[in-house]
């Protein structure tokens, strides 16, 4: 008896037995692969975990697969394995999980086979004379064509402003045809530019990663315009020269057009970039050109460490402190984690880069687990910037901006250089008030005020993305005397702009780079290098280079030193030291201001006075203290439900069970059941339970009997609960 054990997408955690399709040739039956399946009243696609010849099922109740889909696996073996290793350590539903690590065309069903492109060329003594004078489109086409001996697809005609009706056409008077590009492997020069020279510290880091055979971490721990992106490009330079791949992952954020070009200058192999705007279609493409090996360098944001590579090289993950690597919604995993995992398959090196690492891997180079390689040096000898922070306890500030910063920006604009201000607040202002009876204006749906906007006039709760329109007078007292409170984005652009009538003022957050090449045209305008003001979000920090900015100027950050989540400290330092790391890059000396409540915070202090490792160290003790990660390990129970005080009860009754049934394994602890610290958000109410243990077994252990509990439990099918292993933030 063959039976087919799939695993399904569903939200439940079991898999699901099925007999073979009836004339099916058992040889083809590997696990791995997509079976199309009966599955309620629908066909769904599962893919096979294994092949057995039992059931806890009667036999003549299971039913018979209707097709298999694949004749090999789409995902390497030991990627399948990584992902269903994964689906258990993040405890969520393998069906899911495994539908995760395949793009979304192979979920529905499309073909797995690579396709070689299909390029267009002119035939050999085609001439655009031959063509009719007013046929313009088909002259201007076959030209291209000419240009181009090489062939380019029809993707890159369509760009260049050429049609299929003129292809056609041309294909007919047999001036051009169309070919499938070979499977190159010899590419020649792999380099398409010269390295640029390595400082000493450069070398000896760029060494110790060639050294070790095989798998090993490395933590590239360098300050910022310490030349870690060109420590990669010569890192990958090796790898493509043995003819292998490189997977290189960035924060969700940083994978800019900038980004890739830097790889397209240097190298001259074809580069896949799995980046948010492709199309489903562009997406498999990407993924079967890496599976296939005729993409060398792969770059993606958290999704891609599923790629599979035919002759992986080497992994790296850049920013890998960035918290984008962790899903936070659905298969809850960490990218940079499963990527360690994953080299470890591979026998391959991975590379975490970082300015600020986070403390958990900086704790495993501490202890060893992790090569530990430090670039303290700005390439190109350029000076750090010089910190100060600004007391503004006693001060009175105009639109949140103090007198001696307006003063700094003034001098800087002045010398010809161009200022960066970080406010991590979209819109106008945080909030509406009613100055006559304190009224505020906050989101029906959760426990947060409406953000003002001012362009266009609106308020907006950024947590549930509810919006509606701006009141007239105050909905309590009818008073008219409704006022912004605080300062975002909008209004320290129009405070600016007000204050320094001289100089552009160029606003970047998500509002104002959602339109496509925004961002880019900001670029150009920086780059021009005229003295300008960038006032702006986090997306300030991170990805982009802004060589001229000789002066930044914080204005918010503290708030996030007193968090009520654990890793807010880590968090804010982080973000604080990437957005001064904007500062005084090439040959511009630069400086950080700071404005603060907090200026005595010794945290604080720390930062400033002695960098990032040395706060890196305190807060490190602080967590062995605190009996926090990564000295335990953490998940969460989460639960929400419509109804207020319903999700903290059900995890009190749930871990009421739990202990009266003693499922605690040793070492493991409980810290509430607590409202979550947003305890209603997008209408629901929500409550958390953590879960740590000293040994990850032990945690592991609960983990599996606390979703047993959950699945047989009725009340919680009544809630909506997860479960979050080695959370990236406790919300
Ligand atoms: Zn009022
Ligand atoms: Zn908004
Ligand atoms: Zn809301």
């Amino acid at each position: 008896m063959t039976i087919l054990r799939l695993a399904i997408p569903s939200p439940l955690r079991r898999l699901f037995d099925y007999l073979p399709p009836s004339d099916v040739d058992n040889a083809l039956l590997e696990p791995g692969i997509r079976v199309l399946v009966p599955f309620g009243k629908r066909d769904v696609i599962g893919i096979l975990v294994e092949v057995t010849n039992t059931s806890d099922f009667s036999i003549n109740k299971l039913k018979h697969a209707k097709q298999l889909l694949d004749s090999e696996p789409p995902l390497p073996q030991h990627l399948f394995k990584l992902a269903r290793w994964a689906a258990s350590y993040y405890q969520h539903p393998e069906g899911d999980a495994l539908q995760h690590a395949i793009p979304v065309l192979l979920r529905k069903g499309q073909s797995c086979e690579y396709q070689h492109e299909t390029l267009w060329r002119a035939k050999e003594g085609a001439n655009t004379d031959t063509l009719k004078a007013n046929a313009l489109r088909q002259i201007e086409l076959l030209a291209l064509l000419i240009e181009h001996p090489q062939g380019i697809s029809e993707d890159a005609i369509r760009a260049e402003g050429g049609n299929t009706q003129s292809l056609k056409a041309l294909e007919k008077k047999e001036l051009i045809e169309s070919f499938h590009r070979e499977h190159k492997t010899d590419y020649g020069q792999v380099l398409r530019e010269a390295p640029l020279t390595l400082n000493n510290e450069q070398k000896s880091t760029l060494e110790q990663i060639n050294k070790p055979k095989g798998f090993a971490v490395s933590l590239i721990e360098g300050i910022t315009g310490s030349g870690k992106t060109e420590v990669y490009l010569q890192a990958i330079e090796k790898v493509l020269n043995e003819d292998k791949q490189a997977l290189v992952l960035v924060p969700e954020i940083g994978l800019t057009p900038q980004t890739v070009t830097r790889f397209q200058q240097r190298f001259n192999v074809p580069i896949a970039a799995l980046h948010s705007n492709l199309t489903d279609r562009q997406r498999l493409d990407a993924w079967l050109q890496a599976r296939e090996g005729v993409a060398r360098i792969i770059i993606g944001t958290r999704s891609a460490i599923f790629t599979p590579l035919s002759h992986p090289g080497i992994i790296i993950i850049d920013e890998e402190h960035d918290p984008s690597f962790k899903q936070q919604d659905g298969f809850r995993y960490s990218a940079r984690d499963i990527a360690v995992m994953r080299a470890r398959a591979e026998e391959t090196p991975i590379v975490l880069g970082s300015a600020t690492p986070s403390l958990e891997t900086l704790h495993n180079a501490i202890e060893g687990r992790y090569q530990w390689l430090k670039m303290t040096q700005r390439a190109g000898n350029s000076a750090p910037p010089a910190f100060k922070l600004l007391d503004i306890r006693q001060e009175k500030l105009s639109e949140g901006l103090s007198k001696q910063l307006i003063t700094a920006i003034g001098q800087h604009l002045n010398n010809g250089t161009q200022v960066l201000v970080f406010l991590n607040r979209r819109g106008f202002s945080p909030t509406l008030t009613c100055n006559d009876c304190g009224w505020i204006a906050d989101c029906t749906r959760c426990d947060a005020h409406m953000t003002l906007h001012r362009s266009p006039p609106h308020l907006h709760c950024h947590h549930c993305d509810k919006q509606q329109g701006i009141p007239q007078r105050c909905p309590e007292c009818n008073s008219d005397q409704l006022q912004p409170v605080g300062v975002g984005t909008e209004r320290s652009e129009q405070t600016l702009k007000h204050l320094f009538p001289d100089h552009p003022v160029i606003r970047v957050d998500r509002d104002s780079t959602q339109r496509k090449n925004a961002m880019h045209d900001i670029m150009d305008k920086v780059n021009t290098g005229d003295p300008c003001i960038l006032v702006g979000t986090q997306m300030l920090a991170k990805g982009h280079h802004f060589p001229k900015v000789t002066l930044v100027a914080i204005i918010n950050a503290d708030s996030g030193l007193f968090s009520a989540d654990f890793r807010g400290m880590e968090r804010t330092a982080q973000l604080i030291l990437q957005v001064a790391g904007r500062a005084g890059r090439a040959d511009h000396p630069g400086s950080v201001m700071m404005q603060t409540y907090h200026a005595e915070h010794p945290t604080l202090q720390t930062l400033v006075e002695h960098g990032y490792s040395a706060f890196a160290q305190e807060e490190l003790h602080n967590r062995r203290i605190a009996q926090l990660p990564p000295y335990t390990h953490y998940a969460l129970l989460r639960a929400e439900t419509t109804t207020k005080y319903r999700a903290e009860s059900f995890l009190s009754a749930l871990r009421q069970q739990l202990e009266d049934d003693m499922l605690l394994p040793h070492g493991v602890h409980w810290i509430g059941p607590f409202p979550s610290p947003m305890e209603k958000r997008a209408g629901m109410h929500r409550a958390q339970l953590m879960i740590y243990a000293e040994n990850r077994k032990n945690l592991h252990q609960l983990l599996a009997n606390l979703c047993w509990y959950l699945e047989q439990n009725k009340e919680a099918r009544k809630v909506r609960w997860s479960i979050d292993v080695d959370p990236a933030d406790t919300f």
